[in-house]
């Protein structure tokens, strides 16, 4: 599946409203510019973005004087990619590790439903295709399903879970892995951790814990902080990134779920307001349906 046909709903609906909004009209004006406005809240963008994104267009309307409507694609693909070239969007397009990190620690956050398991489950199968050694640990040890699903993943896959009873303390789950990681030589560590919204303390507190003792194994443990976002909830996806940002320090994101949605706009609007980069986009419910993000790619794909 191409990010193309990953996107195809997001795509179609901007276009139709997009035609639509400049249907009769040669010019950008103030209606097609309301309009544009509607849209891109509409494809959540979230309200601060489309500001910041009309802001720039009617900058362009009034250095130009006259902007047709044929232009309108042009001029709004150019903007949206400036605005993504602010933040620190990925750009890459393999499943990789920076090198000199062994293990290369990733913890995994989100709440329950977004796509945790599934996309811990699609990372370790790329990585393992990349010809990286995988190790999981089930941290996220509230739900015994949580523990039961990452389990069929990891045997799909072909990769050792670190797991324990259900109800145990998630960061001797943590340490376990880390430790079975180190023995075996791995190269990546990928730990399932909160899995439920708790009062921000808890998490707080429960995450950090589970950063310390890891640092017991691997002394700069965890070296990414990944966030998994459900695409399709619009402004839940906001609400969870700006708790889970104040909890810990998230580093990347992983935005779910890109193909059920007429919004893949959400991706946009995120990475501008919380400066994360987006890294992995999930476009399906299969193995293969994950993708390393490029913010040129999923641009153009709008724009195309
Ligand atoms: P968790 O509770 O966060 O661990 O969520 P799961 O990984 O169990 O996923 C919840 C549901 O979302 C499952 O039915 C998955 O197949 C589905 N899912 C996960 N990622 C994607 C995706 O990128 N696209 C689609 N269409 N479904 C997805």
């Amino acid at each position: 599946q191409t990010l193309d046909e990953g996107l195809e709903k997001s795509k179609t609906s901007f276009f139709s409203k997009l035609t639509k909004a400049v249907a009769g009209k040669s010019k950008v004006d103030d209606e097609v510019l309301d309009n544009l406005e509607e849209i891109l809240v509409a494809s959540d963008v979230g309200v601060d973005t489309t500001l910041k994104i009309i802001t720039r267009i009617e900058k362009r309307v009034a250095e130009d004087k006259y902007l047709g409507t044929d232009e309108l694609n042009k001029i709004l693909r150019e903007e949206i990619a400036a605005l993504l070239s602010e933040t620190n969007l990925g750009e890459a397009s393999e499943f990789t590790i920076p090198s000199g990190k062994k293990p290369y620690v990733i913890m995994v956050v989100g709440v329950n439903g977004v796509g945790k398991t599934t996309t811990i489950g699609k990372l370790s199968h790329q990585f393992k295709k990349a010809g990286f050694k995988v190790v999981l640990g089930a941290a996220d040890t509230f739900r015994a399903a949580a523990i039961d699903q990452l389990q069929i993943w990891a045997d799909r896959v072909g990769v050792p879970l670190v797991k324990q009873q259900m109800g145990s303390d998630p960061a001797s789950v943590a340490f376990d892995t880390l430790q079975s990681a180190v023995a075996q030589n791995a190269d990546i560590v990928i730990i399932d951790t909160a899995g439920r919204l708790h009062n921000k303390t808890n998490l707080m507190a429960e995450l950090t814990k589970v950063k310390r003792v890891m640092q017991k194994v691997v002394d700069d443990a965890p070296h990414e902080v990944l966030l998994v976002l459900d695409g399709s909830t619009g402004q839940n996806a906001f609400e969870q990134a700006k708790q889970f940002t104040a909890a810990t320090e998230v580093t990347a994101l992983a935005v779910t779920k890109l193909d059920g949605t007429a919004k893949g706009g959400v991706v946009i609007g995120i990475s501008d307001q919380f400066r994360i980069p987006v890294k992995y986009i999930g476009v399906g419910e299969g193995i293969e349906h994950l993708q390393v993000f490029n913010k040129y790619e999923f641009v153009d794909s709008f724009f195309k």
